[in-house]
């Protein structure tokens, strides 16, 4: 378990307002296992399960890794708008939905997507607030060794995948904080070391200061008079 820092409360108030982190990496940098763990190792963050129109890999859990649709279904959703975003990667389609997010955030609960680059932009223009990190690999050689030992895609995927690499390590750029996933147990660290310094900004926090921790401090009575 995490410590309790994301459940602080002040005057028996959550000082804290849900945000949404949004993660991205190039395929086999370890986005998921750290978004996975991390979600649960507190009850403060939601990791959002996608919709996908690609085939289950072996082992992977309908409603657990994905919810694995058909075409079809996944465009009636995107067509009632049922998405915050979604984008189609390596053939097939993956969205996030709205409806996970809104439920969260009514429960006090950060989320964690672990999503494309192309959703990642289009959440950032969505403006909803949220805070990108992104992945990177300690090398390529390393990368493409767990693609290769992971053994789930075709032959011709996973050189897709590794053509991608390349262009695809380029889009630090694009984040607000960067990991390097050397040893797993530090990268937890580091993501939840952000999670937390974000929600101390003082942006985040400011309105929680101004309307319920200073009304009450100044009606408080003094213990010393
Ligand atoms: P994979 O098929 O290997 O699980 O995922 C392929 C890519 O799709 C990864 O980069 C993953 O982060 C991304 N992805 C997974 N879910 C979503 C989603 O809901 N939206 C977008 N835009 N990308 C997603």
């Amino acid at each position: 378990m995490l410590s309790d820092g994301l459940n602080q409360t002040i005057y028996g108030k959550s000082v804290f307002k849900p945000i949404l982190f949004v993660v991205s990496a190039p395929s086999g940098a370890g986005k998921t296992s750290l978004c996975k763990e991390i979600a649960k190792r507190t009850d403060r963050i939601h990791y959002s399960v996608s919709y996908t129109t690609r085939s289950p890999r072996p082992g992977e859990v309908d409603g657990i890794d994905y919810y694995f649709v058909s075409r079809q279904h996944f465009l009636e959703m995107k067509e009632s708008n049922l998405f915050i975003e979604s984008a189609e990667v390596y053939g097939n389609l993956y969205g996030t939905s709205r409806k996970t997010i809104q439920d969260s955030f009514h429960a006090g609960k950060d989320v964690l997507v672990d999503i494309d680059i192309q959703g990642a932009e289009l959440i950032r223009k969505d403006n909803f607030g949220s805070v990108s990190i992104y992945i990177l690999p300690p090398s390529r050689q390393i990368l493409e060794e767990r693609l290769t030992k992971r053994g789930q895609d075709s032959s011709e995927t996973l050189k897709k995948r590794l053509d991608k690499v390349r262009q695809e390590v380029h889009a630090f750029n694009l984040y607000d904080y960067l990991i390097f996933n050397v040893d797993f147990g530090q990268a937890i660290d580091d993501l939840h070391a952000i999670i937390l310094s974000e929600h101390h900004r003082r942006n985040r926090m400011e309105n929680f200061v101004k309307t319920d921790f200073l009304p009450r401090f100044e009606q408080e009575n003094p213990l010393l008079t």
